[in-house]
């Protein structure tokens, strides 16, 4: 805190105060309003009245109560102790706070983002003598057993590094100095603070090109997401978008997953923090937590902190893709992040545009997505960084014309459509084949080891995709005529749309095997459908009956291979054979008749 001023609430609009006497306030300052010391940002000048957006419920203050400026734009801690931590939307722990505090945590409480008592071993990775600069990685910290936090400089220091130790250090304790060429000393600790509104630097940013795979065959074959790429998923009630959500947060291949909940009723914020910690990283075995970082709205904060949610989450996201690490940073549900926008603009009387939201509504989604991406990361060693941002939506009524979606979409690359006629049929994950889109398709066979494997993914993808869209058009025919009519190769055709939907888009979460394949068991699993279609289209050209067809015992077995655990692949490799014996069969059978 630099400097403090004070002046005087002139008027209390629900989450927004009206305060004279703030000359030489800056937008964006923090503010401590009234006697009770609730935090709040000054989101609108004019004169020497501020408007400020109060991140606490604003009952029983009033006009001429004292507004004090701190000076310093809304920033968070950053450095061990983040991971595992649990936050509400101005980065204050909602499980220190519980404890503190009972369970609803006093308005006005100020309890730093990270521990200050924790002593972390730190592990110097530079010696002394070395010439540093911000974003410059100097030791580590073995944080979780999944996660080693790596030290950098922070901002505003450059120089000679004269002391560097190694050993147990709280987050202020200094683990390093070094000194500038001007001979000013400066004192390196692991804690650093990054103003959220604010992107942190970087040196470039490079085409997010590689596929971050979840496991889940529907998203990493057909509408896959990159590192550092963006992807909306609108969640219709009961469609299934928690467990799409808790299934990416197991399974991404990031090293770090940032979770935030900008739920509105207090329950639904309730189930993250009870669900999201019982959750287990496959992997490991460990909790996830152990590389996640929770940020969650409690009932009892009001709109604006929801608002700085989804500041103080992806910043902190930020911070771990300069580290040089894979971040996936999943926002739970940005309706209810540009509803806090719409309130606090309302408040503060500026012109509605669609909807009510305000005429930036479009600018600020935007301006969070582009916070996404692959980058070249500040400093040295040379590294790269991603983070991705996975954000899902609920319009009202599901219905995709609303604003905030369509602002979205404007923006995002990845789109999963769930659909709640799929939940209802019990399809999961609910994720419509047909609307749902990625312009990252291109990146899917970099994802094999093996090109040829990936060029043959990408071949087999297009096919497939193609039966679905004809058997939307089939189905209609099939309505209006019967399927009598359809010829021998358009039951096929939707014999193997079936096969896609069922046997390989459909995945259960909650089963053992089924709830992750590999990108190779993937390919291998779709080349049997679809090998299948082949040698069943050859067949039905050479007079076979498709309804034979269709009643091979082999059919069942692919049906089955979902259910093949990864070490036996081979098993999936041998259905073909199977299907070109039985196929073989039939041919025979037909050609001797
Ligand atoms: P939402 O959060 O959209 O209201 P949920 O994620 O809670 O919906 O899903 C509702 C129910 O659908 C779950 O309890 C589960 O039974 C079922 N379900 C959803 N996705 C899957 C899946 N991938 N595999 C199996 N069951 C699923």
């Amino acid at each position: 805190m630099t400097e403090q001023r004070v002046g005087r609430i002139v008027k209390v609009s629900g989450p927004v105060v009206l305060a004279e006497g703030m000359t030489g306030s800056r937008m964006y300052d923090v503010v401590r309003v009234g006697s009770l010391n609730l935090i709040g940002e000054i989101v609108e000048l004019r004169g020497d009245l501020a408007s400020i957006q109060v991140y606490e419920e604003t009952t029983g203050i009033g006009p001429g109560e004292p507004v004090l400026d701190t000076g310093a734009p809304l920033s968070v801690e950053l450095g061990p102790g983040l991971i595992e931590s649990i936050y509400d939307g101005i980065q204050r722990p909602l499980n220190v706070l519980v404890g503190i505090e009972g369970a609803f945590m006093s308005r006005g409480s100020t309890v730093p983002g990270l521990n200050r008592e924790k002593k972390w071993h730190f592990t110097p990775t530079v010696g002394n003598g070395t010439q540093v600069a911000p974003g410059d990685i100097i030791g580590q910290v073995q944080e979780t057993s999944l996660m080693v936090h790596k030290i950098m400089v922070p901002p505003g220091i450059k120089g000679k590094l004269i002391q560097i130790d190694d050993g147990d250090f709280t987050v202020d304790q200094p683990v390093a100095k070094c000194v500038g060429e001007d001979g000013t000393e400066y004192v390196i600790t692991m804690l650093q603070r990054w103003p959220v509104r604010l992107a942190r630097p970087i040196l470039g940013r490079l085409t997010p090109s590689r596929i971050l795979r979840t496991g889940q065959r529907v998203i990493d074959t057909f509408f896959p997401i990159t590192k550092g790429g963006t992807a909306c998923v609108p969640g219709p009630f009961g469609s299934g978008k928690t467990v799409v959500q808790h299934q990416l947060a197991k399974w991404v291949d990031a090293d770090v997953v940032v979770y935030v909940g900008c739920g509105e009723r207090g329950n639904e914020m309730t189930d993250v923090l009870t669900e999201f910690p019982e959750l287990k990283d496959p992997r490991s075995g460990r909790p996830l937590m152990e590389r996640s970082v929770l940020i969650a709205n409690t009932s009892n904060m009001p709109v604006a902190a929801r608002e700085a949610s989804v500041y103080t989450g992806i910043t902190i996201a930020e911070y771990f893709r300069d580290m040089g690490y894979v971040v996936a940073l999943m926002c739970d549900s940005t309706s209810r992040w540009a509803e806090a926008m719409r309130e606090i603009s309302t408040r503060l009387e500026e012109m509605p545009a669609e909807e009510g939201y305000p005429a930036y509504l479009a600018a600020r989604i935007a301006s969070f997505y582009e916070r996404a991406g692959l980058v070249d990361c500040f400093g040295k060693p040379q590294r790269q960084g991603a983070v991705s941002i996975i954000g899902a939506v609920s319009p009202p009524g599901g219905d995709l014309s609303d604003s905030v979606v369509q602002a979205t979409l404007h923006v995002v690359k990845v789109f999963w459509s769930l659909k709640g006629e799929l939940a209802y049929q019990r399809h999961f994950p609910a994720i419509d084949w047909l609307t749902s889109y990625s312009f990252y398709k291109q990146y899917l066979r970099d994802a094999f080891e093996d090109k040829d494997q990936g060029e043959q993914m990408e071949q087999l993808t297009v096919e497939a995709m193609a039966l679905l869209e004809q058997e939307a058009q089939l189905r209609e025919i099939v309505r209006l005529v019967g399927a009598e009519a359809l010829s021998g190769q358009d039951r096929l055709a939707l014999e193997t749309a079936r096969s896609i939907r069922e046997d390989y888009l459909h995945q259960n979460a909650f089963h053992p095997v089924d709830t992750y394949t590999s990108m190779e068991k993937q390919f291998e699993m779709l080349k049997t459908v679809m090998h299948f279609h082949k040698q069943a289209l050859a067949a039905i050209e050479a007079g076979v009956d498709p309804a034979e067809l269709f009643k091979l015992p082999v059919r069942e077995r692919i049906a089955r291979a979902k259910y093949i655990p990864q070490d036996q692949i081979d098993r999936i490799r041998q259905i073909r054979t199977q299907i070109d014996t039985e196929v073989a069969a039939l041919r025979h059978a037909a050609l001797t008749r």
